[in-house]
């Protein structure tokens, strides 16, 4: 199965901040959406990932002053993305490998959505669901 399939269920809504957003800015969008990570982006160029990790990470590096921080100091900039033409075994392989929860997804080179590891796995039991349901009614001749 794709990514696409994936994309068609949950819509291409990807939430974006800017690197100069503090992390302030950051926390108030991930509560907002209830999210746990949102891609850093410069006129639509994807430049960073950010997540609740990185947040946690920051708190340990600069303590309290960590919200008036920049995003850009915290986020990851070698990003991991896939294409809507992958398959969800592909990238469910790399989160699980890379141990990260969150893939943007790329369309002709332009943002087209974003998976979480809850899309993967939720994507991969209505395909187990689906398999049982087939041989159960092959089994009883249904
Ligand atoms: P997560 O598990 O998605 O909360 O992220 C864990 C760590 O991996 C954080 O430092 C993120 O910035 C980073 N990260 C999340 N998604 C990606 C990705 N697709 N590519 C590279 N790093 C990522």
């Amino acid at each position: 199965m794709l990514i696409a399939s994936i994309l068609r269920r949950k819509g291409s809504t990807v939430v974006s901040v800017a690197p100069e957003a503090t992390v302030t800015h950051l926390l108030t969008e991930l509560s907002r959406h209830n999210i746990g990570a949102a891609v850093v982006a410069r006129e639509d160029t994807l430049i960073g990932i950010v997540s609740e990790r990185d947040v946690v990470r920051g708190l340990g590096r600069h303590g309290p002053g960590l919200l008036s921080v920049p995003i850009a100091d915290i986020m990851t900039t070698d990003v991991y993305t896939c294409t809507t033409e992958d398959t969800i075994e592909e990238v469910s392989e790399a989160m699980t490998l890379r141990r990260f929860r969150h893939v943007p997804v790329l369309s002709e080179g332009k943002l087209a959505g974003i998976v979480s590891i809850g899309d993967v796995v939720k994507s991969r039991l209505r395909a187990l669901e689906e398999d049982k349901a087939q041989l159960e009614s092959y089994i009883h001749g249904t």
